[in-house]
């Protein structure tokens, strides 16, 4: 009997503190992997690998990245030994090949905070296999929506497809006092347009979204929501499971596709 297939998601993997420090998301991450069925192996999108071309992570056993600056040493210890799965890399290779997409095996480059932070609590036994997917900040948001749908079949097959990015993205408006209006209301827009499964605005959200180019300064931290869209199908059912707001610029949302 061919196994169910895995929901697919998309998580703001926040400050790297996370990793560290308790915090009301760890409970939710937690919470969304012991819903669901353990899966085989894990590929994970994040906003921390930038490529000219899709690249995935083939090393047998990738090293944890530590790469931020001016954190506490702790954060600096923190190791995710998870095992890579090189005949996934080459399958996803494959898939994307297959999709018209010139895509790449990196057998040296490890696992980045984007996809440990999430995962440390996520499966903190680290016993399931982890390949990264890098996003391309030269391309489009439709490119990703792209290259997630050419990943989509893995779902069937008992992999977890993780875009992990950020709902909204503004480091520079990072402050202690209570959220920013905008990133609140950029949020429940993009929350409207995600259930009505209106992915032909959503890719235009800096022309369509008067905050979309606050929101995201750069679009690197988002683009890992459209891999998970592509991912997850035409016909997704979208859950939010999560939407904190931190640092006044940080909206923290988590979704699941199903
Ligand atoms: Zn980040």
């Amino acid at each position: 009997m061919a196994p169910a297939a895995l929901p697919v998601l998309f998580l703001s993997h926040g400050s790297p503190m996370h990793a560290i420090r308790p915090g009301a998301v760890r409970a939710v991450w937690r919470g969304i992997a012991r819903d669901m069925p353990k899966p085989k192996a894990i590929l994970i999108a994040s906003a921390h690998w930038e490529t000219s071309i899709p690249a995935l992570t083939g090393a047998t056993r990738p090293e944890t990245i530590h790469d931020f600056y001016g954190f506490p040493q702790p954060l600096y210890e923190v190791q995710y030994p998870a095992p890579g799965d090189p005949a996934l890399a080459a399958r996803a290779l494959a898939l994307l090949q297959s999709a018209g997409l010139a895509a790449a095996v990196d057998p040296q480059r490890g696992l980045d905070h984007g996809a440990w932070s999430p995962l440390l609590h996520m499966y903190p036994e680290a016993d399931i296999p982890v390949v990264q997917v890098a996003v391309q900040t030269e391309l489009p948001a439709r490119h990703h929506l792209k290259l997630g749908r050419a990943l989509a079949p893995l779902a069937a097959e008992s992999v977890l497809i993780i875009g992990s990015g950020h709902m909204t993205h503004n480091l520079r408006e990072r402050r202690g006092d209570g959220p920013l209006p905008y990133a609140g209301e950029f949020q429940e827009w993009v929350r409207q347009k995600i259930e009505e499964r209106d992915l032909d605005t959503l890719v235009d959200y800096r022309a369509l979204n008067p905050h979309g180019a606050r929101a995201h300064p750069t679009d690197e931290h988002f683009l890992p929501l459209f891999v998970a869209l592509g991912a997850a199908g035409a016909n997704y059912r979208a859950e939010r499971l999560y939407a904190g707001i931190e640092m006044g610029s940080l909206a923290m949302d988590a979704y699941r596709f199903s």
